[in-house]
């Protein structure tokens, strides 16, 4: 017989009704969003992409704020997302550690981005807006945004990372079933999409300049906003209901977690996991926050904190963060999601005063660790979360090798049933 699965699971009347605001608890403020020339972003800078509410979530030192109504209703439909002990990988692995993971890929979606994808279409929505333009990169964003798009009425245009439409085109079939128009990024319809276009013909695509056209786009019509699947502080404030709801578990569950681990690409489903943390661990909690980024495109291990820009055609604030640079053209690994040269404001704040610590995982270890957590769970991890799921496993087999098992959790941000070619690769290849 297998081992016993256990999953922490809490009542509906459990999901948290606000969200944390990190900033007035971080270690030091936050450094200004800049100008191209230098100048502090001032709110207003910002009305022409985004809506009020969503301005001052941005910036504000308000420790809290609360989850509309609407919001909090579209979120009971698969919220409080389970956190499962994963017995079976233990097992496998043989390890007494306990190894967590908090399952987000039950949302609509199938990923955490469903969280951020309501409350965005929601404000839009109440400050009078018609149409959102995005980008997508692996198409997880573009997907919850869609989805968000029918939950509270709104047209919705994706601009798809060229090299992900032609790896995932089953993801545009969603979209377009959920009523969002997808286009292949860089486009003819903007001036940054005819400018890359015409300086490398060839060109692949990456989501810094999806960004650049979806924010063009937005700018340039009345009833346009923008909507950023992670990196901005208000992403990463609806995200918290990841790490709420896991302290609620983690008390109902008799859990004492050693490490609490997620993937990083822009930051949201890490910072959403373990900022509202930051509060215990200030207080002298013993708990490491491990962000598991791609080898490949390793903004916090090997990026330099700078003040650059969000995209590639410098549209956006220049953002204090750990970058690679806005240039940066990473190679076509698998998880599309994970494929940015920047990072989030918070996570990099947190990361520079040390109390993040980012890893970088890659190479075939990645997917036999993903196909280990198939073949023992029975879910196939989105190849963005086997970073986590990887980093985790690394854990467990350190702590056994020092003979201290303990608490691992690791947050499950997505399934994979869509990305399959990454798995058909590796299972080509090995
Ligand atoms: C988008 C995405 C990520 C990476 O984005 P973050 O903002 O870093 O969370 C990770 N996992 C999945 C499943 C995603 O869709």
């Amino acid at each position: 017989m297998p081992p016993a699965e256990t999953t922490v699971t809490l009542p509906k009347a459990e999901i948290p009704r606000s969200w944390y605001n990190v900033l007035p608890d971080l270690p030091e403020p936050l450094e200004p969003y800049l100008t191209p020339d230098g100048q502090p972003v001032k709110p207003e800078m910002l009305a022409p992409i985004f809506p009020e509410a969503l301005i001052e979530q941005e910036l504000s030192p308000k420790p809290r704020f609360d989850i509309p109504e609407p919001v909090l209703e579209t979120l009971a439909r698969w919220r409080p997302t389970p956190l499962t002990r994963a017995a079976g990988l233990e097992k496998a692995l043989g390890v007494r550690s306990r190894i967590w993971f908090k399952n987000e890929s039950v949302s609509p979606s199938g990923s955490h981005k469903s969280n951020t994808a309501m409350a965005q279409a929601y404000y839009n929505k109440a400050a009078g807006i018609k149409r959102l333009a995005t980008e997508t990169g692996a198409g997880q964003w573009g997907t919850a945004l869609s989805i968000a798009g029918q939950a509270f009425d709104l047209n919705v245009r994706v601009y798809m990372v060229r090299i992900s439409l032609e790896q995932k085109p089953g993801r545009k079939t969603v979209m377009n079933l959920m009523g969002a128009e997808v286009l292949s990024s860089p486009s003819d319809l903007t001036e940054a999409g005819r400018k890359a276009k015409a300086e490398n013909p060839g060109t692949l695509g990456t989501l810094g300049l999806a960004i650049s056209e979806a924010v063009e786009d937005a700018a340039s019509r009345p009833d346009t906003n923008y909507s950023l699947g992670s990196v901005l502080n208000h992403v990463l404030l609806h995200q918290t209901i990841i790490g709420q709801e896991l302290k609620k578990q983690f008390k109902a569950g008799g859990i004492k977690p050693d490490y609490l681990v997620a993937c990083h690409g822009g930051g949201s489903n890490f910072g959403g996991m373990a900022v509202p943390f930051v509060p215990e661990i200030k207080d002298g909690a013993k708990i490491s926050l491990i962000a598991a980024e791609p080898e490949s495109c390793p903004s916090l291990t090997r990026g330099k904190f700078a003040h650059d820009f969000g995209d590639a055609a410098g549209l956006t604030p220049m953002l204090p963060m750990y970058t690679l640079g806005k240039d940066f053209q990473p190679p076509a690994i698998h998880a599309g999601g994970l494929r940015y040269h920047g990072a989030s404001p918070i996570v990099s704040a947190l990361v520079k005063s040390g109390m993040v610590k980012p890893e970088a995982i890659g190479g075939p270890e990645l997917f036999r660790y993903a196909s280990l957590f198939a073949r023992t769970e029975f879910i196939v991890p989105a190849p963005e979360s086997a970073h986590a799921l990887a980093a985790a496993c690394m854990k467990a087999l350190e702590l056994e090798q020092a003979g201290k098992p303990g608490d691992i959790v690791f947050v499950l941000s997505g399934h994979g049933l869509l990305d399959l070619s990454a798995y058909e690769d590796f299972i080509n290849t090995y």
